[in-house]
This record gives C-alpha cells, structure tokens and sequence, in this order.
C-alpha cells in the first residue's frame, strides 16, 4: 500500500528566531481577505473546519491550528466546523472524541456544526463509482508490497500496475465487492487512475481505498473498506463548504492531490494553505509519540501535568488565556521553525501574575519559636490577595508564637551575601512582624529543628516602628493553623531541547528525564488554601505559581506547581535580539 501517513514525511525543522516569527505578517489572513476582496467563493461565508483524528489528546500544537482555525473564521464573519477525520477505525476510540470537544471548549472556542468524516462514508463511496466510471480509478490486486516496489523513487519514475487498465465494468464489481465484505484485508486496493511518472510521489495512483475488516467506533461493522486521509479530507471539506482548508506544511506535497479529486469530481472548490507547525524546545509534540508514553506508563496518562496535551497543561494549571496569547505571539510562517519552551512559560507566568491569588506555603518547613510572644496569643495579620489587582481584597491570616518558615531562609552560620535570618539577624515576617534570630535547637545528629527569636510588638503589620531597615522579607505559617498538603513539582520531560535529536538505534524516549517530578510532603500552607477549589490558580509567595490537583481528597490535599516564579524569557529575548 502506499505510503497513507503524511507525517511520515515530516518537514524538516530549521531554526528560525521567534522574533522573526513574531513580527511576519499573518499571510493566511492576507489570502483570506484577497478571496473575500475578489469574491473568489462568490457569496458562500468564510467556512474553515479544525480536523483532528480522534486517535490521542490534543496537545499545545493542535492549539495553534485551532486558534487558526477559529481565530480567521471569525475575524471574517465566518464559521469552523469540528470534524473528527475518523478513517483509520483501529486506532480511534470515543474516549478521544470527547476528550478532543472537552479540550477545544476549554481553550475557548465553539464550532458551528460537529462532523465526521465517517458521515460521509456513503458520499465517498458513490463519488469513488463516479472516479471509477470516468476511467479515473481502478481496483488494484497487488500486495502492500508490490505497490511500494512499482512506485519508483524521486528520482524514478514508478512502474505502471498489471491491473490498471481493467475495463470500468470490472471495476465497477470488484469494488462493489470488495465492500461487500468478499476479500480479505490486504488484498486488493482502489487507486486513482493519475500518473506513474509523476515528479509528486502523492500523485502516482495512490489508494483511495483499502480493505479493512475493523469495528470503527461509530459506524461498527457497516463498512469494510475505509477511505485513505487523502481521498477523505479534501471531500469532506468541499461537503461541508470549506473555504479555507488549513492544514500543516508536511500536507503541501498532498495538495496537488487534495486539488485533483475536486476538480475530477466536480465538487465545491475548498482550498488548502499550509502553515508551520508548533514546535517547542524540550516538548514532543506528536499524538503517536505521545501515546508511546502514555501506553508505556512513563507518564501517568494523557493528563499528566508534564504531558504537552490541553488537557496536562490545564492539569498543570495553565489557562487557556495564556496559551492563546503564546500562540499567537508565535506566529505563522511557510518555513518549520522551533519556539523557545521558555516564551510559553513567560505568558503563563504574565497571566497568572495578574489572576492568581496569593498564599502563603512553606515546602521544606523549619520551625520558627517567637520566645516573647504572649503564650496562647493568636492574632489575625490583614494580607493582600493579589497586590496586581485590590479589587481581589484582602483576607485575615492568622498568626501566633510558632511558625514555620522554609529551611532556605535560616542559616546558622550565613554565607556572604547571605541577607536572610541568621543569629543576631533582623527580618520581616510578611505582613506580620519583625524578628531577631538568636538561638537553635538541634536533634541528636545536629539538624536544625527549632530556632528561636524575638520580635517587636511595634512592628505590626510588617512596618517598622522606627524607620529600621530590614533586608529580607520571608513567608512564613502559623504552626498551630498550617494545613498539609502534598506538593508536585514538575521540570522538564525531555533532557533535549529537540527530544528527537537521539542516538542512533535509540528512540526518543531515551531522552526522557527521568527527575521529571518531584514530590514533597512536608509542606504546610496556610488554612485559606483548604477550600481551594480546582479551578483557582494561586502565587505561593516567594515560591510560585500552583493549582489544586483532582488527585486531592478530603483527607489529603495535592497542588502542581505551575512554573517557579524566575522568568528565564526576557534573557533568552535580549540575547536572541543582540
Ligand atoms: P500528530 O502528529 O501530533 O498526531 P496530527 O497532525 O496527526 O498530529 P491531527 O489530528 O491530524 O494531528 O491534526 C489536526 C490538525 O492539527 C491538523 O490540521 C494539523 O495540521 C494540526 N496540527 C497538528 N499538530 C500541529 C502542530 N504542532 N502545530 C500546528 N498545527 C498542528
Ligand atoms: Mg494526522
């Protein structure tokens, strides 16, 4: 059979600066408004359709051809389909069909009409007796094998096959056969009748049809020929009125053919324009990668907050605000190019730097005793929910004579430069008080387990009574009010800023980092964060951005940890641009 995988025959990338990316004009939306400004579809509505194979998750990838997709349609007064091209029964199920309509949703879109490309099944089929008739395509008794053998190379012409020439009679009951279920998967094939020594490989008879006796996963057993991407895609698009077909740069090879069915068959003129695909550094962003994971187990599913999917990223707790923005501030282009995982990370971080709500979380506590604290006191300290934005108010944080403050903020003996607590150091606990080190208490093998200070009554609220100065600020928890939770720190998946880049033999999973996730479960955070709810996005002060996990339970609370608070992107940005 020949080759029905257009990403086989990926575009190689080359590096080109985001911030060219950035700055080049959107030529799609330019083609769009010249056929608008020349009523090149008369007057049929700007129609464009996003067309996932229902066999994975959306990953950020899919992102940018949706917001293509939608984003045109609409500045245009136009419409977008989803349509699921479901023609390779073996490898699509539901459980992606629902997971792809829960994801473009979330990223904030609506389609017009919900499609399928099994829809058109019939269709196909009838317009495939027309192909036959007009002497345009013939059943094919070579074996997947024979048809590679016969189709030349780049340089060679193919080879015609002993059976193009049958009469369209035989045509016409062969395949009216081969539907009826009478051949076994493999034997035969129908191709289209176009040119052996075509320069294109696509145009050289390529299968519109194979034999497979598969359960699809709506049409069940109806059908036991399916439609190969090619024969499929274009006709499904001029059904639904397509105007503008938008599609990857490894389908530019394919769109002779994709012209060639429409014209031979007559059929509305949808059009095909390619764009580059998303590609990030240190992300695999390829579904039948990403299943290798998934099926492996090296990740625990298609939502695991370190997968590239929507769905890992909204676990993670990125907003779809943040990746469309990224999207579009990555642009379009004719030529593959590869994005910085660090410009992602910094619209995320813009986002949530605006929306999120602070808290105070200590990861790795260390027990901090106020020795002239008034025994059994306990205070509320006003605190700020998001100091980007006072009309997210305040809340009351409760305060007493034990804290917790994070193990990196003491030092017994500081190393230069070192301005946090340290014996004899002066710091402010934020929005409470300041605090004078003086003393520690050990366990038998010498850890740190306790350190004991005073603070100054004046000073509440954090201000200083009389002009002192502190040089640090530190979060901290009341001992006796903390919560617990487990925490899930998250790095890099791949060690590679291109995964794909492997030794020989090897696959890219051999560039997996295997520190990928790190789990703390020590942490105490402040008690606001009990009634965290999925959906709320929080600044830990000082540490970084986090959401609630679903794995969290009444008895056990789980936050990711979106990203750490350092953008490395303006750097990256200034050194680009030098
Ligand atoms: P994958 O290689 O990950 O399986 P795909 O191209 O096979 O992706 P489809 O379900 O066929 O996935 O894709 C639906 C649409 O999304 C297609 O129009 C495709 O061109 C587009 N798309 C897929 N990956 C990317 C990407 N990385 N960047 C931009 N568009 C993409
Ligand atoms: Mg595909």
């Amino acid at each position: 059979m020949t080759d029905a995988n257009p990403e086989s025959r990926e575009v190689k990338s080359q590096d080109t600066p985001v911030q060219d990316a950035r700055q080049s004009s959107n030529f799609l939306r330019d083609i769009i408004a010249e056929d608008v400004r020349t009523q090149k579809f008369g007057d049929a509505q700007i129609q464009t359709r996003f067309p996932p194979e229902p066999n994975g998750y959306l990953h950020i990838g899919h992102a940018k051809a949706i917001c293509i997709d939608f984003g045109l349609a609409d500045e245009f007064g136009g419409k977008t389909n989803l349509r699921f091209d479901d023609t390779n029964p073996e490898k699509e199920e539901q459980e992606y069909v629902d997971s792809i309509q829960a994801d473009v949703r979330w990223l904030g879109f609506q389609w017009e009409r919900l499609c399928y490309a099994s829809d058109y099944f019939p269709q196909l089929y009838d317009w495939a007796l027309q192909l036959i008739k007009i002497g345009n395509a013939y059943v094919d008794d070579l074996t997947a094998d024979q048809i590679r053998q016969h189709r030349g190379t780049l340089t060679e012409p193919g080879a015609d096959s002993p059976w193009r020439n049958r009469t369209v009679e035989e045509n016409l009951d062969l395949f009216a056969r081969m539907k009826q279920g009478e051949f076994p998967d493999g034997s035969r094939v129908l191709r289209a009748k176009i040119d052996m020594a075509s320069p294109n490989l696509n145009m050289r008879d390529p299968v519109m049809y194979r034999i497979l006796h598969a359960t699809h996963h709506r049409t069940g057993d109806q059908w036991c020929i399916y439609p190969m991407y090619d024969y499929a895609h274009g006709q499904s698009d001029s059904i639904e009125r397509v105007t503008h077909s938008m599609c990857t740069l490894e389908f530019a090879d394919h769109q002779p053919l994709y012209r060639w069915y429409i014209e031979h068959l007559g059929i509305f003129p949808s059009q095909q324009i390619e764009f580059d695909r998303l590609n990030i550094t240190y992300t695999l962003l390829s579904k039948r990668k990403l299943i290798q994971l998934v099926q492996e187990k090296r990740v625990h599913g298609w939502d695991d907050p370190r997968m590239p999917t929507l769905s890992g990223l909204r676990r993670r707790g990125f907003t779809p605000e943040a990746i469309r923005t990224f999207v579009a501030a990555s642009g379009v282009s004719r030529t593959n190019g590869s994005t910085d995982i660090e410009m992602l990370e910094h619209f995320q971080r813009d986002d949530l730097n605006r929306r999120a709500s602070r808290a105070m979380a200590v990861l790795h506590p260390l027990k901090l005793v106020i020795d002239n604290y008034p025994e059994a006191k306990q205070e509320f300290v006003e605190v700020a929910n998001n100091p980007e934005d006072p009309s997210a108010g305040t809340r009351q944080v409760p305060f007493s004579g034990e804290v917790f403050i994070d193990q990196d903020d003491f030092r017994e003996v500081p190393p230069p430069k070192y301005y946090r607590l340290s014996p004899g150091r002066e710091v402010r606990l934020r929005n409470a008080y300041f605090i004078t080190a003086h003393s520690v208490v050990k366990d038998a093998t010498g850890n740190i387990v306790e350190v004991h200070c005073t603070y100054d009554p004046l000073s509440r609220g954090g201000n200083s009574p009389d002009g002192r100065k502190v040089k640090s600020t530190m979060h901290w928890v009341s001992a006796a009010h903390a919560i617990s939770a487990e925490i899930r720190l998250y790095d890099k998946l791949f060690t590679k800023p291109d995964p794909g880049d492997v030794e020989e033999g090897q696959d890219v999973l051999s560039n997996l980092n295997p520190n990928s996730v790190e789990i703390l479960t020590r942490a105490r955070l402040e008690p606001s964060l009990a009634n965290a709810k999925l959906e709320d996005r929080f600044q830990f002060e000082r540490v970084g951005y986090f959401c609630l996990d679903p794995d969290s339970t009444a008895e056990k609370l789980v936050f990711n940890r979106t990203l750490p608070l350092k953008d490395s992107w303006a750097k990256i940005e200034k050194k680009a641009g030098a």
